[in-house]
């Protein structure tokens, strides 16, 4: 069965109350594109205001804890969120890995818990800038696949996001080979490890999308949706993106 193409907005750590009308927009206009599954990541904060404001549609935490509950100050569990509504989870971002120290383990631990949950975990991946510049990329994400994708999962609810730190806010995006190379590569590392099930795993880019760039990479070999940062913060530079992953759908 064709994979539809999935576009997950992260809003990191940025919006206030008054952002909330931007979503509705975002996912109003995301009705007339039925070929793509659209979702966005506020803020935790922002989370319930969403999900009351655009009813129906898919909202989610960029992180999770691993645990259901318990002594983690300042920590939200999966089922936390599936309680205010959420139906997806962000596990891996590089910015989670990086500046909290979160290793393979503990990724996989968080989207076990996402997938527990019910949740529709996106897994990100992704090389610095010294890896790719040395050569060494696909092996050093294998290993974050390797070492962070959960033993088992139903397909469905379970993508990859490959998201080159480099390429992360700072305009720079790989070339089309290269972005087909890799997610060539992560796709046959989880053929060799689950089989037939790979085929059904949504295999996401992120880095750098934007509405120039996104019908490029979305046509690239093996991808299947774009995780977006910077350009899904309004629905004047998010919603060409979701347009463009439409007409390939
Ligand atoms: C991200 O943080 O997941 C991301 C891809 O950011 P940007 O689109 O701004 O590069």
């Amino acid at each position: 069965m064709a994979r539809r193409k999935y576009v997950v907005g992260n809003w990191k750590m940025n919006g206030l109350s008054d952002a909330i009308s931007e979503a509705q927009a975002i996912f109003s206009a995301a009705t007339g594109h039925q070929s793509v599954d659209v979702a966005l990541c506020p803020p935790f904060t922002l989370i319930s205001a969403m999900v009351a404001a655009a009813p129906g549609a898919a909202v989610g935490g960029q992180d999770c804890h691993s645990a259901t509950s318990g002594a983690f100050t300042g920590s939200v569990a999966a089922p936390m969120l599936a309680d205010i509504g959420a139906g997806v989870v962000i596990v891996g971002h590089s910015e989670r890995r990086e500046g909290f120290s979160e290793s393979d383990a503990d990724v996989q631990a968080k989207a076990e818990a996402g997938l527990a949950a019910g949740l529709s975990v996106i897994l990100c991946c992704g090389e610095p800038r010294e890896v790719r510049e040395s050569g060494g990329a696909i092996d050093f994400v294998l290993a974050q696949i390797a070492g962070s994708v959960p033993a088992s999962f139903d397909p469905h609810q379970l993508a990859i996001a490959y998201e080159p730190i480099w390429a992360i806010g700072t305009g720079l995006v790989p070339t089309v080979a290269d972005v087909a190379a890799m997610h060539g590569a992560i796709r046959g590392a989880l053929a060799a490890r689950f089989g037939d099930v790979a085929d059904d795993m949504r295999l996401l880019y992120g880095g750098s999308v934007n509405g120039e760039n996104a019908a490029e990479l979305l046509d690239a070999g093996d991808v299947d949706g774009a995780l977006v940062g910077g350009a899904s913060l309004t629905a004047a530079k998010f919603v060409p993106i979701i347009a463009a992953a439409d007409a390939l759908g």
